[in-house]
């Protein structure tokens, strides 16, 4: 397969980039305070194959349990995801290999302290424990004043690439401005046309910094690996893409699955083994759902988008997306797309029409309301999309 010409940026065990194999990552779901859980998928993904295992921790009681779980699987690289509150980083870099921050989550606390200062103290802090860093851009979550600066500069389509691409660029300007190097970057979002344009968009101006490529919320199998095939066949062909994600829906105890699907899809590209799209892939019905994390707030995400999936599947002619997302972190941000949007609270899920937001609902009842919602929908598309 054509390599890019990315420097290499060693983590833990592994280095991405620099003509290395392509290193294939996952991550938990559990509750990082859940620790024999935490221990077991961490183990399980490793033993799978994930040459980087990643955990959420948001809490200074998630970093305890995070450095159990580095005592308990020494063997695992780990990377800790960053989300607003990025001082602890401080906290969490002696018990892991690789920290992710998101440009657009570090706006949210100390507004009026400099962009600047805060990555200084994260790379600061990567140097001192030898950590690789990763610039982890969603499309759904770009800090607001660069989405503003390039609202109307994509095509249609490709609304939000560009302030993604930029905002990754000016994180790098900033870690190079600073003499830290040993970043990698990715571009994600639930599209593949946006992950392909994105990547290709900042590979073309940054040849040297490694991309991690993955699209987000890709959903449950087989939609999620087709979605995740038709981004990584196009960069990963083109010589663009260093270390992958697959982010799939799945059962806590399958996960492994992630991995599985990766590791299939580099032999395939790499023995020239292109799977063709199933035929009219990308219209009708588009069920978006994140692969879930320890930030999830009720277990019964995991069913509650499959029953989505299933009640929805009369629906499979309409273009109509639905995103089922597992959090009140990511769920608010990450359906501003879709025709309708759910996402869990502890003992209810909150659930929107495009933008309009219709309220919280038991676990138990949000479908009947979805169903009269999506009957809705349907009714003012004048055709189906494919019959
Ligand atoms: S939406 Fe929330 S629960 Fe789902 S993967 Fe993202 S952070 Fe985790």
């Amino acid at each position: 397969m054509k390599r890019a010409n990315s420097r290499p940026v060693r983590a833990g065990s592994v280095t991405i980039g620099g003509g290395h194999p392509i290193v294939i990552q996952s991550m938990c779901a559990t509750r990082t305070q859940d620790i024999d859980a935490t221990v077991a998928q961490a183990r399980m993904l490793h033993e799978a194959g994930a040459g980087l295992v990643r955990i959420a921790v948001d809490s200074t009681k998630d970093v305890e349990a995070l450095a159990e779980v580095r005592a308990r699987v020494p063997e695992a690289n780990l990377v800790v995801d960053l989300q607003e509150n990025y001082r602890l980083v401080t906290q969490v870099a002696p018990h892991v290999n690789k920290v992710r921050y998101n440009p657009g989550h570090l706006y949210h606390h100390e507004k009026q302290k400099p962009v600047r200062d805060k990555v200084a103290l994260i790379a600061e802090t990567a140097v001192r424990h030898d950590l690789a860093l990763r610039v982890g851009v969603n499309c759904g979550s770009v800090d607001p004043e660069m989405d503003a600066k390039f609202a109307g500069a994509d095509e249609p389509g490709l609304e939000g690439v560009r302030a993604m691409v930029e905002s990754a660029l000016e994180h790098c300007g900033i870690l190079d401005s600073l003499g830290f190097t040993r970043y990698v970057v990715s571009l994600k979002d639930s599209d593949p046309k946006k992950v392909v344009a994105g990547n290709r968009l900042f590979a073309a101006q940054r040849p040297d910094v490694p991309l991690h490529l993955g699209v987000t919320e890709a959903g449950m199998l087989p939609d999620g690996a087709i979605k995740t095939r038709i981004a990584f066949e196009q960069l990963l062909t083109e010589g663009i893409g260093d270390t992958i994600r697959v982010s799939l829906t799945l059962p806590f105890a399958e996960k492994w699955r992630e991995v599985e699907v990766g590791r299939q899809l580099i032999d395939d590209i790499e023995a020239g083994r292109f799977r063709s799209v199933p035929k009219n892939f990308g219209e009708g019905l588009n069920i978006i759902s994140c692969p879930s994390c320890s930030r999830v707030e009720n277990e019964a995400f995991v069913d509650l988008a499959f029953n989505v999936k299933e009640m929805a599947a009369y629906a499979k002619d309409y273009n109509v997306t639905i995103a089922v997302m597992g959090c009140r972190v990511n769920g608010p941000g990450e359906t501003d797309d879709a025709d309708l949007g759910l996402w869990c609270a502890p003992n209810f899920v909150n659930l929107k029409r495009g933008e309009e937001e219709l309220g919280a609902f038991q676990y138990d009842t949000v479908l009947d309301r979805l169903k009269a919602e999506l009957d809705a929908i349907i009714e003012t598309k004048r055709k189906p999309a494919a019959v």
